[in-house]
C-alpha cells in the first residue's frame, strides 16, 4: 500500500507509516476484504463507500497535521481513515449518521486496541461542539456548501478539507481559518457520497442512526 501511495505523490513518511500500520481489511465487509490493499474505493454497505486510500492520504497531507492537533472527522464510515488518523494525532473525534457503521467501526477499533478515538452517532453537519475548537476537520462526504457550524468549530489557524459541489461531482476545498476570515483553495475534482443532514443534502441513502 505504501508503495502505491508514494506513486500517487504522498511523501510524508509519518503518513506512509500510519497507513502501513493499519490493516484495512479489518474495516471492510468480508465480500470486499480481498481487495483491501488495492488503491480503490470499496462498498461498505448502507449505500456508503470507503474512500480511496490515496485520496485519504492526500487529505492528511493537506491538513498539515501535528501530533497535538485535535481532529474532527465527519463520516466515520468503515473507521479505516479514523484509525490512520489515530496514529498521527493524539485525539480523534469522528461523527457518523448511520448507527450500524459507527458500531461496526467501534468494534474494529477496540479489537485493534486503538483507544484515542471518540465516536458519535449523529448529524456531522452540525459538528461536535463539545470538543471544539478543532485544529483540523475532514469531511468525508460531499456538501452543497461549507457547513457553517464546522467553520465555527475550526480553531484560528485550523484547516478543513471538504468536498463541495453537486450530488454528482465536487471540488475538494482546503479552507483555513485566519484572523482575516476564511482562505479557501481548490485541491482537486472528486466524487463523494452525499453529506446528508441539516447543513448538507436532504434525506435518502441509508437509515438515520
Ligand atoms: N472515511 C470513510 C468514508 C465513508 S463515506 C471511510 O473511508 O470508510 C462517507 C460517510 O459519511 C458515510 O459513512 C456516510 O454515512 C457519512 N455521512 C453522510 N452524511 C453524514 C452526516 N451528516 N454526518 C455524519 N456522517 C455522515
Amino acid at each position: 500500500m505504501a508503495e502505491r501511495l508514494r506513486e500517487r505523490g504522498i511523501s510524508d513518511p509519518e503518513i506512509l507509516s500510519a497507513f502501513a500500520s493499519v490493516p484495512r481489511h479489518e474495516f471492510l465487509p468480508d465480500a470486499v476484504g480481498h481487495r483491501a490493499y488495492e488503491d480503490a474505493p470499496l462498498p461498505i454497505g448502507f449505500g456508503q463507500t470507503a474512500s480511496q486510500p490515496s485520496l485519504q492520504a492526500l487529505y492528511m497531507q493537506h491538513l498539515e497535521l501535528s501530533r497535538t492537533d485535535r481532529v474532527l472527522e465527519i463520516g466515520t464510515g468503515s473507521g479505516f481513515q479514523t484509525a490512520v488518523l489515530a496514529h498521527l494525532v493524539d485525539r480523534v473525534y469522528s461523527v457518523e449518521r448511520i448507527r450500524d457503521l459507527s458500531v461496526r467501526a467501534r468494534s474494529v477499533l477496540d479489537r485493534l486496541r486503538i483507544s484515542n478515538v471518540a465516536l458519535l452517532v449523529g448529524d456531522g453537519t452540525i459538528g461536535w461542539s463539545r470538543y471544539a475548537p478543532y485544529d483540523a476537520i475532514l469531511v468525508a462526504a460531499a456538501a452543497p456548501d461549507i457547513p457553517a457550524p464546522l467553520v465555527e468549530q475550526l480553531a484560528l489557524g485550523g484547516r478543513m478539507l471538504v468536498p463541495v459541489g453537486t450530488r454528482e461531482a465536487q471540488r475538494l476545498l482546503r479552507v483555513r481559518r485566519t484572523e482575516n476570515g476564511l482562505e479557501s483553495e481548490e485541491v482537486l475534482d472528486c466524487t463523494f457520497v452525499p453529506l446528508v443532514g441539516r447543513f448538507g443534502w436532504a434525506g435518502g441513502g441509508g437509515a438515520e442512526g
